[in-house]
């Protein structure tokens, strides 16, 4: 099948393939949307089994990010690299150069950030050769990691979640399931902690489950946190936890987590979580919040403008959710609606 032809394709702008001989460099750079500013995601460093894999998903996550920045309003289309390799075996410095040399190719139509296998370090490095890099602490620029941020907004989002569904204003005496205490998880648990609720939390890393424990939260196994009682489930570390087997359990009426792609087949799955009666926050709209932060740091914006536009994401979230009710339709479909239609509408603004 030819690259024009895959399904996961879809219209993107620009699919660039780069190879170094010196380094053993292979990496791809996909540009899906770049209608509302240039294109940005992070580069993800991964021993793909072979180029069509690597391909397939540089087109899904670069597609991925159109979307996730039109939720966001930022001025960012979509973008996304991916490097061949397993980065704990192929990664040098020399390698990094490499793809630098790539991004700075594109001259700005592509600004790079971090992803799976890339570390502070490598974006360092990548920014000795380009500037067109965001999302790590620069000197001179405040506030490189996202992950504080992404926890902010997922707390916003199960805010906006609970009330829609609930019809609570406030997050006291509510139960919230937190699985996966890391980074997202383990500052969304104490916000939720600080905003009044009772936390069950799970996790397979013991220092993780020890600052939780601290907490408060009563700490469960990993196989059982999706199905434990409580009033939000918030999945903040693995993708695909909605699926055949955890759906039916899930005993939660709202599902508002961090984590990247937790339906397991979008298609299927979030029309099961809607026809349960239970309300899910389209990932990539409640995850925002780091690249709203990545996006601060591209264009220098204040921590306060940050803050504001992330916690937009509830005000996002109860338009997504009102127009999934008034149409029957489940929450991610109108999700990436809405996004579509933002991107279509600058585009016609655009060629006006
Ligand atoms: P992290 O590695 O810091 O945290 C993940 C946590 O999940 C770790 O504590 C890990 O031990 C735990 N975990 C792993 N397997 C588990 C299991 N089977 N059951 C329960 N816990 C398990 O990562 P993070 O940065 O907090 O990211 C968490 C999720 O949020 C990921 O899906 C990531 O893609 C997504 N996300 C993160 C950001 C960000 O700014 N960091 C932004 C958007 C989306």
């Amino acid at each position: 099948m030819s690259v024009f032809e895959m399904p996961d394709f879809d219209g993107h702008e620009e699919v660039h393939f780069f190879t170094d001989k010196a380094t053993g460099y292979r990496g791809l750079i996909a540009i899906h949307d770049s209608t509302l500013g240039p294109a940005c995601g992070g580069t993800r460093m991964w021993a793909y089994a072979d180029s069509s894999a690597a391909l397939t998903d540089a087109l899904r996550l670069s597609k991925g990010m159109s979307y996730k920045n039109a939720m966001a309003e930022l001025p960012l289309g979509g973008g996304k690299a991916v490097i061949i390799g397993d980065a704990r075996k192929a990664k040098t410095p020399a390698l990094m150069r490499a793809h630098a040399r790539a991004v700075e190719s594109l001259g700005g139509r592509y600004v790079t950030a971090m992803d799976v296998g890339m570390t502070e370090d490598d974006m360092a490095t990548i920014a000795s050769v380009t500037k067109h890099v965001a999302g790590y602490e620069q000197p001179g620029k405040t506030g490189g990691d996202p992950s504080p941020m992404t926890a902010w907004g997922v707390f916003c989002g199960i805010r906006a979640a609970v009330k829609f569904q609930l019809g609570k204003s406030d997050m006291k005496g509510l139960t919230v399931a937190v699985q996966g205490v890391g980074n997202v998880g383990y500052d969304t648990a104490r916000h939720l902690k600080d905003a009044g609720a009772k936390l069950i939390v799970a996790d397979v890393n013991a220092a993780n489950l020890e600052r939780a424990r601290a907490l408060g939260a009563t700490v469960v196994a990993t196989d059982d946190i999706h199905a434990v009682e409580a009033d939000v489930y918030a999945p903040c570390a693995l993708g695909a936890v909605l699926n055949d087997k955890t759906i039916p359990e899930i005993k939660a009426k709202v599902i508002a987590g961090g984590a990247n792609n937790q339906l397991a087949r979008p298609e299927v799955h979030g029309a099961k979580v809607a026809a349960r009666g239970i309300l899910y926050a389209p990932d990539y709209v409640i995850n925002g919040g780091g690249i709203i932060r990545v996006c601060g740091q591209i264009y220098n914006w204040t921590d306060e403008a940050i803050r504001a536009k992330t916690e937009r994401i509830g005000v996002t979230l109860a338009e997504v959710f009102t127009a999934a009710k008034a149409e029957g339709k489940p929450t991610h479909e109108v999700a990436d609606r809405i996004a579509r239609g933002r991107i279509e509408a600058a585009k016609t603004k655009k060629a006006a």
